[in-house]
């Protein structure tokens, strides 16, 4: 209800619970690795802030996850792009998360990157493998989302995995994320279905 305080603490389980894959992923690269590259940081953190972070929780956030590093190199080379994108920043705009669309076709991803949208981006092995790991989906459930993606459906592909993963809260095959069909067209509104899902 935009009330509640998200803070850094709470964005693991909050991720791994709620979000779309893409941010999943973006989630889990940051836990392995320590790190992110810019438009990983830029993707994820806005999302971060669109859910409620707020940008006190976010410094403490991505300090505590950036583990290899100095405060004094975090000071000086991430800080100011995190509170940029909270409009404290430079012309202070206020940034909005980005839509799936901008994720589909803005800043295309290489080799090293962990931004973009999985559907679009990765291989069929690497799709299938972060299927598996972030949603535990069966090969079954696989074949079908690969079905979607092959065909350029990516939003087909994102909101069924959004259906079968929320089949224990009641959702049926062709009720998207509002129970009326409405398909993934931005991550924090599959975050948000998602989280409403889980309070009623
Ligand atoms: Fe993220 Fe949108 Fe791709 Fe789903 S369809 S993984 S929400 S970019």
């Amino acid at each position: 209800d935009g009330t509640t305080t998200v803070t850094a603490g709470m964005v693991d389980a909050l991720v791994k619970t709620h979000a779309p894959l893409c941010m999943k992923n973006l989630h889990s690269t940051l836990t392995a690795t320590g790190h992110l590259k810019h438009y990983g940081r830029l993707q994820y953190n806005l999302f971060l802030k669109e859910l409620g972070l707020p940008v006190e929780e976010a410094l403490v956030f991505w300090r505590r996850s950036f583990k290899h590093i100095t405060d004094d190199k975090f000071n000086k080379e991430y800080r100011y792009n995190i509170r940029h994108g909270y409009g404290l920043e430079g012309r202070r705009m206020n940034y909005p998360a980005k839509s799936c669309a901008r994720i589909l076709t803005q800043d295309q991803p290489g080799p090293q990157d962990s931004h973009g949208c999985p559907f679009r981006h990765f291989s069929t092995t690497n799709l299938s493998s972060a299927m598996a790991q972030h949603y535990g989906l069966s090969p079954a459930e696989q074949s079908e989302i690969l079905a979607s993606v092959k065909q350029g459906h990516y939003h087909v592909a994102c909101t069924r995995i959004f259906e079968i993963t929320h089949q224990k809260q009641g959702v049926k095959k062709g009720q998207g994320l509002d129970g009326r069909g409405e398909t993934v067209t931005h991550p924090n509104r599959y975050f948000e279905s998602s989280w409403k899902l889980a309070q009623a």
